[in-house]
């Protein structure tokens, strides 16, 4: 397998060039475009690695899929989807646009920002910083690592340049869908895309949710499964961005990408997968990354279709 992985790392690499480190978040300029690395994470407590596997990345939008876990664990399906929607969205992530002219004015998804800091605010906790502690608990379990910590200059580039982030949730806070303090809500979901981990650490939490909740390597329930059973199903209608439907054609997997070059994807019932490229396409997602799953879906036959 990690001769397969190491040629299919090899091959993929030079589509770096095709697309861009992202820049709207200053600190993550200074990613290495070049970077190209992947775990994988299967059933059997077997990790295979290979290419830049020890980069260490921020987890930024990848957060979301755990974020709404919390969320429903804290507050039941019924209460979140009463809030946020479950559809795909052709917008950009951070597009404000539908949220005035939908009539609910829910956002579209938990997986565009406004969706995601929705379910932020309805993970259980008084404060940003005990929502922020809930979920950052619930990775470094599911990671099965205690040492993740938070990238406190991505945290920090976050906070003072992230106006349209700001923008969504006083709109949020406006039409009643968010409650509480909006800034206290905002820190928490800026600092829950700065935990810094590498694809390790993520393909683990891949492999829970593949596994219907429950830890490989311990046989700990971690997640209930009738949440992994939503999750997968989000991740598959929303997970990358505005390319989401051409991921499930070519490569046919629950997924969700992150603009720090990362994406966590779930083989049900067989393995976790993580991903870290970060040159970026057109959409926001991974371009070496795409090219590197779509040889693994093909040659280990993982579509779920
Ligand atoms: N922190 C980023 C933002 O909200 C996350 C974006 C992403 O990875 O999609 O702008």
């Amino acid at each position: 397998m990690e001769k397969m992985l190491n040629e299919i790392i090899k091959k993929n690499k030079i589509y770096a060039k095709d697309g861009r480190v992202t820049t709207y978040i200053p600190e993550l300029a200074k990613a290495d475009p070049d970077a190209l690395g992947i775990a994988i994470y299967d059933l059997q407590n077997n990790i295979f690695l290979a290419g830049d596997f020890e980069t260490k990345f921020t987890i930024q939008s990848v957060s979301k899929v755990i974020i709404l876990a919390c969320a429903l664990i804290d507050q039941g399906k019924e209460i979140v989807f009463s809030k946020v929607g479950a559809e795909p969205s052709a917008d950009a992530f951070n597009s404000i646009v539908k949220l005035e002219t939908r009539d609910s004015h829910k956002p579209l998804n938990p997986f565009i920002n406004a969706g995601a800091i929705v379910c932020t605010s309805l993970v259980n906790g008084n404060s940003g910083y005990e929502k922020f502690n809930r979920v950052f608990k619930t990775i470094k379990t599911m990671a099965n690592n205690p040492t993740i910590k938070v990238n406190e200059q991505v945290f920090i580039s976050e906070k003072f340049t992230g106006n349209t982030n700001r923008a969504i949730a006083y709109y949020l806070k406006g039409a009643n869908i968010i409650n509480g303090d909006v800034e206290d809500v905002l820190d928490a979901y800026f600092k829950l895309c700065s935990v810094e981990v590498t694809v390790k650490d993520v393909a683990k939490m891949a492999t829970i949710i593949a596994n219907n909740g429950i830890a490989p390597w311990s046989n700990e329930a971690i997640l209930p499964v009738d949440i992994c059973k939503v999750l997968k199903a989000i991740m598959m209608i929303c997970g990358l961005y505005n390319a989401s439907g051409e991921f499930a054609v070519n490569i046919g997997i629950p997924a969700k990408s992150g603009v720090g070059g990362c994406i966590m994807s779930v083989v049900p019932n067989k393995m976790g997968i993580a991903v870290i490229g970060p040159s970026l396409d057109e959409n926001g997602n991974s371009v070496a990354g795409l090219k590197v799953l779509e040889n693994l879906s093909k040659e280990l036959d993982l579509s779920i279709f």
